[in-house]
């Protein structure tokens, strides 16, 4: 939602939950954690009364510890957290669950895959950034695909059932290559919200992912 016309929110949220979007991904930014500042919790909560597609928050924050509760107050579904981000990666999951909320875990591009080995079996979706987080419209870090690949294989490994999220620079023209890599949840902001014809950008990314689990 990074990318929405935010005078329109509303109309924004209708839209794109038309056109078929599957979650709603809400990035938190406080200007510490990264560089940027988005939006907080009244704008969640606005949302999750505007619609009943789930709330994916992901949270670009320091200490997210401090505000899983809010969120998962504010309507959230689905809360990550940066593994950059907090120092008790185990003990905020943990939390996260008790709030009877989905878990997931987020790393910047620089940020080794194999850290997630041991938090992977107990989170539902590991977000892989495939950009420096802090801004939208970003081009995708190329170097992602390979991260993506090595998610899959340490996700098998692991025994995990987590989803894998990948989010920036994701438009219609890397779509297909992302899912090829092993990607399951595309996050978009740019490329639908910027596009001529939001519905069917969502449509052509829909598509990319139907091509490859067909
Ligand atoms: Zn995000």
């Amino acid at each position: 939602m990074l990318a929405a016309d935010f005078g329109r929110l509303a109309e924004q949220v209708q839209m794109v939950a038309r056109a078929g979007a599957d979650l709603l991904h809400l990035d938190i930014m406080d200007g510490r954690f990264v560089p940027n500042i988005s939006f907080g919790q009244d704008v969640v909560r606005a949302v999750s009364e505007m619609t009943d597609l789930p709330l994916d928050v992901h949270l670009m924050i320091a200490e997210p510890e401090r505000y899983v509760e809010e969120f998962a107050r504010c309507g959230a579904s689905i809360i990550t957290v940066h593994i950059e981000a907090v120092t008790h990666v185990h003990r905020v999951v943990q939390t996260i669950h008790q709030l009877k909320v989905d878990a997931g875990v987020a790393l910047c591009p620089g940020t080794p895959v194999s850290l997630l080995e041991d938090i992977l079996p107990e989170v539902e979706l590991v977000l892989l950034m495939s950009v420096n987080p802090g801004f939208g419209g970003q081009a995708f870090i190329p170097a992602s695909l390979g991260r993506i690949q090595r998610l899959v294989d340490l996700r098998e490994r692991t025994g995990s059932k987590a989803f894998i999220e990948v989010d920036g620079g994701i438009g219609p023209d890397n779509a297909q290559e992302v899912v090829k890599a092993g990607a399951q949840i595309l996050v978009a902001g740019t490329a639908v919200f910027r596009a001529p014809d939001p519905a069917s950008a969502i449509l052509s990314l829909k598509k990319a992912h139907e091509l490859r689990h067909a």
